[in-house]
């Protein structure tokens, strides 16, 4: 069977065109003009995109004594809605003598079977020893290409000479290693000193993680990177500050990506001033930053300096997980929902707003995001022969985010009351029609990505 979607203008790999794209056996078929098939899509006015992938999400994930609100196929399927055909979540090794084997089968288990759209794996490395360098091989092997390290977060965090040693591992197997780049021992120090002052309420949460914090740890990242001679990527970038030094090690010849998320783009950090019950919803880590910062990051991705957005989707309820820490803001749960709206965010003020073209749209959602962690050309493109994971985006769309309507799994959404442009009007997976309009047609169609080696050039 043949599917076809007609009069579109196509985000190719070598930019808009418009023509009609054909679907079969999971596959795109054709490109070009006047293709006929046996179901018909009209998308004229409408652009078509390559599924979007979210290359940062957490989901099911246990985090100090509770569990993230959505779980595989919560999130999954609020994905798929949104338009995003693939994710990659983070499975994280457990501190305490926890294998690599031990955290992919964890987070199989809950992933296998249960997901609506594709998904894969990066792996959090929490542990540097020699069990743990014997298993990267095989790691990589089942398609576990990209690893992560956290320089913040007492229960996650490595030091430098282990970041060192993992890059260097990393790079001989042609993996990509992204970090968290947070400076944890100035986190603490900064934590305690608002406590011992009786400083609770949610809003130092940002004050004990300052600019400066993020700008140390990318500096000092990119200083390891550079030693150990191989590409990183610098994981949700959220300050000017990290962005000068991301910017001079570029400038100095070093290969290094940058993701920052929907939430840094579009919210600021006066949400922390509102009432603690409302200023909880949007503590994550990093914290949200000032106007200008923002402004920061949108020329950077105007001028195709960063390299993809994701979500770093973390979702718990305001009630009965955020405000845990009412009464101490080190008692909040990080993260924020967002893995439903990102393309929606990203095109209402993004494109539609003028700041980025929807083809700077399809590289940062799609064709990086594949590039990067080793899916391209199977994912990321519209090009015969790719996987059939197609966006057909209406542009017209009008509409406004609610929690009420939305498909995460979580009583809140930080975008709340948001105008939107434009939507996800049919989401096709392996070329199944799989989500039409916001509503999900087929909530198990996913399958796990065996990814291969990242491209780095
Ligand atoms: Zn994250």
């Amino acid at each position: 069977m043949h599917t076809v979607i007609k009069n579109g203008t196509l985000l190719t790999p070598n930019g808009p065109v418009r023509a009609d794209l054909s679907m079969a056996d999971g596959k795109i078929a054709a490109i070009g003009a006047g293709l006929s098939g046996d179901v018909v899509f009209d998308a004229d006015g409408c652009l078509v995109f390559p599924g979007f992938i979210d290359a940062h999400t957490h989901l099911e994930m246990p985090v100090a004594g509770t569990v993230t609100a959505d779980d595989f196929p919560s999130g999954t399927r609020a994905a798929l809605a949104g338009g995003t055909t693939t994710i990659l979540d983070f499975a994280t090794q457990e501190r305490d003598g926890g294998t690599l084997r031990e955290a992919l089968s964890l987070w199989h288990s809950r992933a296998d079977g249960r997901c609506a759209c594709d998904y894969g794996f990066h792996m959090a490395l929490t542990r540097w020893d020699g069990a743990t360098e014997k298993e990267l091989p095989a790691v990589v092997g089942e398609g576990v290409t990209s690893f992560k390290v956290y320089m913040a977060y007492d229960a996650l965090r490595l030091n430098d000479r282990e970041i060192y040693e993992i890059l260097l591992r990393a790079g001989e197997l042609g993996a990509l290693v992204g970090a968290h780049c947070e400076n944890g021992d100035l986190v603490s120090a900064l934590t305690a000193r608002c406590r011992a002052a009786g400083n609770l309420a949610p809003r130092y949460h940002a004050i004990a993680r300052p600019a400066l914090v993020e700008a140390e740890a990318v500096n000092r990242f990119l200083a390891i990177a550079a030693l150990a001679g191989v590409p990183v990527q610098i994981v949700h970038l959220s300050t000017a500050a990290g962005l000068d030094a991301f910017r001079r090690a570029r400038a100095a010849g070093q290969r290094v990506f940058a993701e920052t998320c929907p939430q840094y783009l579009t919210l600021d950090e006066s949400l922390y001033d509102a009432p603690p019950s409302e200023a909880v919803k949007y503590v994550c880590s990093p914290p949200l930053r000032g106007r200008e910062d923002q402004k920061e990051l949108w020329e950077a991705l105007r001028a195709g300096e960063i390299d993809t957005i994701s979500t770093d989707h973390c979702s718990f309820n305001s009630k009965g997980q955020k405000d845990m820490g009412l009464a101490d803001f080190s008692k909040i749960p990080n993260g924020l929902p967002g893995i439903e709206h990102r393309p929606a965010l990203i095109y209402t003020a993004g494109v539609a707003a003028g700041r980025i073209t929807p083809e700077q749209m399809m590289r940062l959602l799609s064709e990086h995001q594949a590039r990067r962690f080793g899916m391209y050309p199977r994912k990321g493109a519209l090009t015969p022969g790719s996987d059939a994971d197609v966006v057909l985006w209406d542009p017209g769309y009008r509409g406004v985010i609610r929690a009420e309507t939305q498909l995460q799994n979580v009583d809140y959404t930080p975008w709340e009351g948001m105008e939107i442009q434009g939507r996800a009007r049919a989401v096709f997976l392996r070329g199944e029609l799989a989500a039409k309009e916001g509503r999900v047609l087929r909530p198990a169609g996913g399958r796990y990505v065996r990814r291969g080696l990242p491209q780095l050039g």
